[in-house]
């Protein structure tokens, strides 16, 4: 039987060895951490990555343990509602614990899982197959790899060789807590270069996230990070005060892209995920891209077999939905993080303005996207 060697265990990973199952394909997934684990923050997850997960029969799974964002509303920080909407699509958008989706797609998985096992280097040989070599001194020769190893990626150093991630100026603070909040409630609030946002995880429990501009891993000490974010969101509206206070653990990241290129395969090594297009979080899409491109790779593989056909065609279909998901992100960013005075009350007049109905018909482009339909 083929053999592919995917290395990471994150949502890429583990979708894409779900899309193989049953597919004549023996998937491997190598993952460095000791065990395959996810960060205790929450994602959204949208209806065009919800019905790769219908189709894989995992959707209600999913729903059991996940929120429904029902009602978004957009503010400032002194509480006054910019603009609030309802989003409908055939799918509902819910948001979930990162180690409950994880878990689900773990228990999905009928591939062999190697933990501790963090890519060192790999070398395709002359029959087209591809040795790999680990930090821990196993060595593998599989039929093709797949880099599906995050934003900091050892096989995109490879394949494609475009350096460090470009940070993009600010850090992301994230965190889970109960509140006292209307359920499905979900919101953004704008200040001036800082933001917060809202989602609802399940029966009272909601995961927020903090932007603020500053530079590039730049530590919370000596203040402590619930001091320090206090010290900036402490006057802000309702919950967003209480959600520091109650919350007990803090992940925080400094925001990071690439500029999306083309070249996604080489021989029979292949990138997907944030490997071959990460992204600011500010549309909530990097992980749901993860999962339309497993999606789309796995046909890709079923019906072109592990070549460079596959790999082509997997990125022509592609690419182009990642690059403007990656490039509108950059965007939102950008204007979300303005200190700039004219900027932010353009920003904010026109959330003002715009009826609900036509922002959530700008967003169908990305939420309501159906990746099924395309022809592989
Ligand atoms: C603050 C923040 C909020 C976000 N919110 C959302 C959201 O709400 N919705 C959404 O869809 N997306 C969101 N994202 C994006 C999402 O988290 C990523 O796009 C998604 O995790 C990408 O999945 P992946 O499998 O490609 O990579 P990852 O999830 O990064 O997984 C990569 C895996 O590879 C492993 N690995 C790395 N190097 C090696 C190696 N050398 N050898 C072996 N294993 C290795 C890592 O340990 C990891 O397990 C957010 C991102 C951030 C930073």
């Amino acid at each position: 039987m083929n053999e592919i060697a995917i290395i990471g265990g994150g949502i890429g990973g583990l979708t894409l060895a779900i899309c193989l199952k049953k597919s004549g394909y023996s998937c491997h997934i190598y993952e460095k951490n000791d065990e395959f684990r996810e960060v205790g923050a929450a994602i959204s997850v949208f209806p065009n990555a919800l019905t790769v997960y219908q189709e894989l029969g995992i959707l209600d799974d999913i729903l059991r343990v996940a929120g429904e964002v029902k009602d978004v509303f957009l503010k400032t920080q002194s509480g006054k509602i910019l603009s609030q909407s309802s989003p409908r699509y055939d799918l509902p958008t819910v948001c979930m614990h990162r180690p409950d989706l994880h878990a689900i797609l773990l228990r999905h998985t009928d591939a062999q899982l190697h933990s501790g096992h963090a890519l060192q280097t790999f070398s395709t040989l002359p029959n087209g197959q591809v040795e790999i070599q680990f930090t821990n001194g196993v060595r593998k020769t599989v039929d093709a790899l797949v880099g599906a190893d995050g934003l900091n990626s050892v096989v995109r150093d490879r394949v494609i060789n475009d350096g460090k991630p470009v940070f993009r100026g600010y850090s992301i603070w994230r965190g889970v807590c109960r509140l006292d909040l209307a359920d499905g409630y979900g919101s953004e609030t704008y200040g001036n270069g800082q933001r917060v946002g809202i989602v609802p995880i399940k029966e009272g429990v909601f995961g927020w996230w903090a932007t603020l501009n500053e530079p590039f891993m730049q530590t919370d000490e000596p203040e402590g990070t619930k001091q320090k974010l206090l010290a900036h969101f402490g006057d802000w509206h309702y919950p967003i005060p209480a959600l520091i206070e109650h919350t007990e653990h803090f992940i925080k990241n400094s925001l990071s892209d690439r500029v999306p290129v083309r070249g996604w395969s080489q021989g029979n090594v292949v990138l997907l995920g944030d490997a071959a297009h990460p992204t600011t979080p500010n549309l909530g899409q990097g992980g749901c891209m993860a999962i339309e491109g497993a999606y789309i790779l796995a046909r890709c593989i079923q019906k072109y077999g592990l070549n460079q056909e596959a790999f082509t065609r997997y990125e022509m279909l592609h690419f182009p939905r990642a690059k403007a998901v990656v490039d509108a992100s950059l965007a939102i960013g950008r204007i979300g993080q303005s200190k700039n005075r004219l900027v932010r009350s353009a920003r904010n007049t026109l959330f003002s303005l715009l009826p609900p109905r036509l922002t959530l018909r700008m967003m169908d482009t990305y939420f309501s996207y159906d990746v099924r339909k395309l022809a592989i």
